[in-house]
């Protein structure tokens, strides 16, 4: 890479230059942010040339997953280059400044939330550890839909992130594959043998764009992430209708195809039971395992595919590339000649699951009529997948009819996807302790009896080379300064801060970079949507997607108590309090919306009384993704993590507060246990129900929210002033979110919890008055934080799923 100034110049003038066909002069942000990005892409194409023989010839691994939340690549490969400063310096020598090139690049919106930034977090891990680990996906023309606020409602524009190009992909259009939907099948017989033929079939172009995944230090290992994009064949059908005139036809049957990677759908919990999305879903599932077949074949020979499985590992990462193992089997006995019990040992040992929810509205299903027009040959597998499972079944558990009824792949007229996936996978994994110990127990508790051994547990973790080293530079500063840089690569390294925790000198140190996160993210409120913030204030956050079960509505109810205490007992608020919320509601997901106008509302209400301004104070920033993001972790006193215990499978939003210093307000729930473990029970602020309260609550009934309500003056305040005048004019409005809780039960025990969240929440600001106190807790958590990172995840996954070696530490620091 670039070791001085002058050689990265030359070569960055000559990019500009020659590649961009233009003078610094003439150049706009655009093309000198895109010259930029070219540079290093071609420096990583070396890097993966001259590397290809170093490079294991191990296992390689796929990463299927319809989401992935990259965030903005530059500043992360700048870092990992160890080049920022060199580069900022010699572009400024150029009277270019860095930060405008930063900001010319778009934040792909590819992903809803946790799941998607999940899977681009594991894509640097795998990266970072020297595993062949690629991503597979879907290029969707338009991300996830930019959140305006209009008149404190959310108002969804399309996200065109790609209006201007996307300089880090590169399209590669003679890797394109054609996937097939609808048609017929024919059975022929030949020796004995069934042998199927998919006619008349509807083809779509699968045409792959790469975007090189480079991790920290460590170019040796370039990976891949293959997004499909998808196109019409300029067919006989599209000419005849243009001869014939028919310019309509011809165009209709274009755009009904490229629809296919126009959106992500914009829901993360229930899934749109539409067509369009089970076309999705298939599309980048064949176009991936049909490439990575073909390649596989070019590599290890024709007749290699029996060893396939020790040296493929495809992750289905959620329900939505289940069809991998449908699909795994058709290519092996329709296009390789295989027999169905060597295909299904091979398809079972490749593949591995990983379930990302216990929401029961979340779990996918697919209606069989319309697997069966869209998709029959993957129908006909499916249900051959069935039959041998109830065979086996019958065996092994004859008289339990219980096991026998939950554990159905078809049920009342679907296909049940994650039921699929259990029957088709070597590994089965949750993503937190007591979320897999609910999936074994409850949610899949009869498959669990029959394949115990799949069942398994990985914690999610973060890149906290992007959530702290990159998006923090002060803090990562403090932190070299005090324990040495090997923390960029061995997360537990962080550990070594504990011996400061009694340093005031160093606290203090801490407590100032958290205040200058705190301004670096007020300067940025101010300029982009003139909000005011004072960074003396608290900061208490809650970022995420607006969901019942998340509980902003907690959050707001406790600010609402707040405010009313404010102005009964105006002495009462010792510290002024900003109360930061971040997030998208689905666009059909009214209660999530009527949430997001709520925090608005009051947030108007707070501004314009003249007794709690200045002590209080809400703002929501529009329009929350990971760029967002890397400005708001940093600057957190307090993480809001309140969903109803059960609820949250993990959480990665938590990890990231929690290794930028951030305090815990949560319940226990998801990785809010193992932080707790973690940090200790007396660093963290926990309250509320447990899983099990809220789990014997919904078997047995016996929780009515009336008696909260007539228990709790300040509650019944609170819920009051939601069905009333207390918002003008809003009661109409409002009503969804009183009756969510009174007439409908309050199916997420927010008046249950409201009492204790409202004493921890005062806990924590009497604590705040101590900095002493406080200091240490930040730093034990930023201490502890270390297990939280992807590396860890990744290290787990490897170990024990894909069953693969990588980078160990030790040969990382004599690398
Ligand atoms: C980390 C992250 C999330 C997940 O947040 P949770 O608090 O775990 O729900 C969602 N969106 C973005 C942009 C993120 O970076």
């Amino acid at each position: 890479m670039f070791t001085d100034k002058e050689s990265f110049k030359q070569a960055y003038l000559m990019k500009l230059i020659e590649g961009e066909g233009i003078t610094t002069e003439e150049a706009t942000s655009w093309d000198k942010f895109v010259a930029l990005v070219m540079l290093l892409k071609e420096k990583m194409s070396y890097y993966r040339a001259v590397n290809k023989n170093s490079i294991s010839q191990g296992k390689q691994i796929y990463y299927f997953s319809m989401e992935f939340l990259i965030g903005k690549l530059l500043h992360n490969y700048l870092v990992n280059f160890k080049i920022e400063d060199l580069v900022r310096e010699a572009l400024l020598e150029l009277d270019i400044n860095l930060d405008d090139l930063l900001e010319q690049e778009a934040d792909p919106g590819l992903g809803n939330g946790g799941l998607g930034r999940l899977a681009a977090c594991f894509l640097d891990s795998m990266a970072f550890l020297g595993i062949d680990g690629h991503g597979n996906g879907i290029r969707y023309k338009y991300g996830l839909f930019e959140q305006k606020i209009v008149s404190g409602n959310q108002v969804e524009v399309a996200d065109n992130w790609l209006k201007n190009g996307y300089p880090w992909e590169t399209r590669k259009s003679d890797k394109a594959v054609i996937v097939k939907y609808r048609g017929t099948v024919r059975t022929e017989f030949k020796d004995g043998q069934a042998i199927f033929y998919h006619e008349n079939y509807e083809p779509v172009l699968a045409v792959p764009y790469d975007v090189p995944i480079m991790s920290y230090d460590n170019p040796r290992y370039i990976n891949n992430l293959r997004l499909w994009s998808a196109e019409t064949i300029c067919s006989e059908l599209d000419l005849a209708c243009f001869n014939r005139g028919d310019f309509n036809q011809a165009t209709s049957f274009r755009s009904e195809v490229e629809a296919i990677s126009y959106i992500l759908y914009p829901d993360d919990s229930s899934r749109a039971g539409r067509e369009l999305r089970l076309k999705q879903e298939y599309f980048f599932v064949a176009a991936g395992l049909g490439t990575i077949v073909r390649s596989y074949k070019k590599k290890n020979g024709l007749n290699s595919l029996h060893d396939f499985s020790r040296r493929v590992s495809v992750h289905i990462n959620d329900t939505h590339p289940v069809l991998c193992i449908p699909e795994l089997m058709r290519i092996l006995i329709d296009e390789e000649g295989m027999g169905w019990d060597e295909a299904w040992n091979i398809t079972v040992n490749t593949m591995s699951f990983t379930n990302h929810t216990i929401m029961p509205e979340a779990m996918e299903k697919w209606s069989i009529d319309m697997v069966q027009n869209l998709l029959p040959r993957i129908y006909m597998i499916i249900e051959e997948i069935d039959r041998r499972f109830k065979e086996d079944l019958k065996a092994r558990f004859m008289d339990n009819d219980q096991v026998k009824q939950n554990t159905h792949i078809f049920k009342d007229g679907y296909i049940w996807m994650a039921n699929l996936a259990i029957v088709g996978s070597s590994s089965v994994n949750g993503v937190a302790q007591l979320h897999t110990t609910i999936l074994k127990n409850e949610v899949f508790k009869d498959y669990y009896r029959v394949f115990g051994y799949k069942f398994n547990n990985k914690t999610n973790g973060v890149n906290h080379r992007r959530f702290l080293l990159a998006a923090n530079p002060k803090l990562s500063h403090l932190i070299t300064e005090a324990i040495g840089p090997n923390w960029k690569e061995d997360a537990g390294e962080l550990k070594k801060l504990h011996v400061l925790k009694n340093d005031q000198s160093f606290l203090e140190q801490l407590a100032n970079v958290k205040f200058e996160n705190k301004c670096r993210l007020a300067e940025k409120a101010k300029l982009k949507y003139g909000l005011i913030l004072d960074p003396s204030s608290i900061f208490d956050i809650q970022v995420k997607r607006i969901h019942a079960y998340k509980r902003q509505l907690l959050n707001v109810l406790k600010i609402m108590h707040l405010y009313n205490k404010c102005i009964n007992e105006p002495d009462s608020l010792s510290c002024p309090q900003t109360f930061i919320f971040g997030g998208k509601a689905a666009p059909g997901y009214h209660y999530a919306k009527t949430v997001i106008k709520l925090i608005n509302v009051l947030s108007k209400k707070i501004e314009q009384d003249p007794k709690v301004k200045g002590k209080l104070k809400i703002v929501f920033l529009e329009n929350f993704n990971v760029s967002q993001g890397e400005l708001i972790y940093p600057a957190a006193d307090i993480s809001e993590q309140i969903s109803t215990a059960s609820k949250e499978a993990s959480g990665t939003g938590n990890m990231k507060f929690m290794m930028n210093g951030a305090l815990t307000l949560g319940t226990l729930d998801g990785a809010n246990v193992e932080i707790k473990e973690a940090v200790g029970e007396e660093n963290i602020f926990i309250f509320g129900l447990t899983a099990e309260q809220v789990l014997d609550y919904s078997r047995s009934g016996g929780y009515k929210p009336w008696d909260e309500y007539h228990a709790n003056p300040d509650i019944r305040t609170c819920v009051d002033q939601l069905n009333s005048d207390f918002f003008d004019n809003m009661g109409e409005e409002f009503r969804t979110l009183y009756d969510s809780l009174m007439i409908y039960n309050d199916e997420f025990y927010i008046l249950k919890d409201f009492p204790s969240y409202l004493k921890m929440h005062e806990r924590l600001q009497a604590l705040y008055h101590t900095p002493k106190d406080w200091n240490k807790i930040s730093l034990l958590n930023i201490a502890n934080s270390g297990i939280f990172s992807s590396d860890r995840t990744i290290r787990e996954y490897a170990d024990w799923i894909w069953k693969i070696r990588y980078r160990t530490v030790n040969c990382i620091s004599s690398n």
